[in-house]
């Protein structure tokens, strides 16, 4: 466990908490902007720093207060120019948060939890059972870290980090108020000032959640289908049994339209060979999704020891994604970004990429996270 200091963390509070905290110790609202954008936008964790602050303010505030991130355990970058950061957050575990470069774009992958309860059959991170929730701090100390490490500008420049994708490791909406918490600091001007079209959670399907969503936030929305039937999907993505197709897709439209304006939700769908890459699938998924507005991203699943399942080919790949094209569905195939640091989806266990370590990746999480209940869980995988 990393030690607690007992100050406020101001790295984890939104705009209206920070007003709320100077409020709180006799101080000017202002300050709140001030302190934010040395924080966020210039990656500033010393008070002293903080030059239009009063010497006696800093004082006051190096006294009751920190700017704290998740400690950085690595830090990899790929030939492709992808990078990946491994960090340690307060339960002890590590979680991994990835950068990907694309043309203009740069997306940063965000972890929401340490390990994941929900266990799809596919995903390494499930594979390691549930360890913790991230706080805000730690969801939203990835993209200060990240942005850190490009040189933090002001938020008037082009910034590395274009986009935010909640898809590293976790099921974000079950880790609700610090995954809203931390998706506002990144729309916010004082934070990251990322549009909330660039803001996407991914969802493996918590309906009453997703209803939730639209009270308290605008963002895009992913849902994780994988399976265009109840009975393979309840297979693949156990949570199916609780919230099956017919409830998830009512409630995924429901949240769309309530955005208010023309948006679509993204289906990703992992291809596993020979267990839903048939032509079959893709009849049916043509089918299900036909009431839904959604473009479609198809996700050649990434291998990792013992998990029982191979990519398709890459025929067979064009093949259901033509299929679906042909039945005037917008599908696009995400290319494996990453691979020789171990950072493609469900790939990510929280491991530092050591390589002499990189065939036994679930023995590195153990070791890293050995103080855990997370090394109970990962020594019980084959
Ligand atoms: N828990 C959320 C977000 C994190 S997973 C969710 O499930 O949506 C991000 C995406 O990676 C999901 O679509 C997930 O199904 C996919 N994924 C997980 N393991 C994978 C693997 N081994 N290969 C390819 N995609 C994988
Ligand atoms: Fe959790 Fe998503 Fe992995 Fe499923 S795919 S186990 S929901 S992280």
């Amino acid at each position: 466990m990393i030690a607690t200091t007992g100050k406020t963390n101001l790295l984890g509070l939104t705009q209206p908490e920070m007003e709320k905290f100077f409020d709180s110790i006799g101080e000017k609202r202002f300050r709140a902007g001030q302190v934010m954008k040395w924080i966020h936008h210039f990656g500033v964790d010393d008070f002293d720093a903080m030059t239009n602050v009063s010497k006696a303010l800093r004082d006051k505030l190096k006294a009751i207060a920190e700017v704290r991130g998740p400690e950085v355990v690595s830090e990899d970058i790929s030939s492709d120019g992808t990078r990946k950061w491994v960090v340690r957050v307060e339960s002890g575990s590590c979680v991994e948060t990835v950068y990907i470069p694309q043309g203009k774009r740069g997306t940063l992958c965000v972890s929401s939890q340490a390990g994941c309860a929900l266990d799809c059959s596919f995903c390494s991170t499930g594979k390691q059972g549930f360890n913790s929730n991230l706080t805000v701090a730690e969801v939203i100390g990835q993209v200060w870290i990240a942005n850190k490490s490009f040189g933090s500008v002001p938020a008037t420049i082009d910034r590395a980090i274009t986009n935010v994708v909640m898809m590293g490791m976790g099921e974000p909406l079950l880790n609700f108020d610090n995954v809203i918490a931390a998706m506002h600091l990144m729309m916010d001007d004082l934070g990251y000032g990322i549009s909330k079209r660039r803001v996407t959670l991914s969802t493996s399907g918590v309906v009453p959640m997703i209803d939730e969503l639209a009270k308290h936030i605008d963002v895009s929305l992913a849902l994780s289908l994988h399976a265009p039937n109840d009975e393979l999907r309840s297979q693949l993505v156990p949570i199916n049994k609780k919230y099956p197709l017919k409830m998830l897709l009512e409630s995924c439209r429901n949240y769309m339209s309530s955005l208010g304006e023309k948006r679509v939700l993204t289906v990703e769908y992992t291809l596993l060979k020979g267990v839903n890459d048939h032509v079959d699938h893709a009849v049916q998924m043509i089918e299900l999704l036909k009431d839904t507005p959604c473009k479609i991203n198809l996700i050649p699943f990434n291998p990792f020891p013992h998990s029982g399942y191979e990519r398709p080919s890459n025929n067979a790949i064009r093949r259901f994604q033509e299929l679906l094209q042909q039945a005037g569905y917008n599908v696009t195939v995400r290319t494996t970004r990453g691979e020789d640091i171990d950072a493609a989806c469900g790939q990510l266990v929280g491991q530092v990429n050591d390589r002499t370590r990189r065939s036994s990746r679930l023995i590195a999480a153990r070791e890293l996270n050995a103080e855990s209940d997370l090394a109970q869980n990962a020594a019980t995988q084959p």
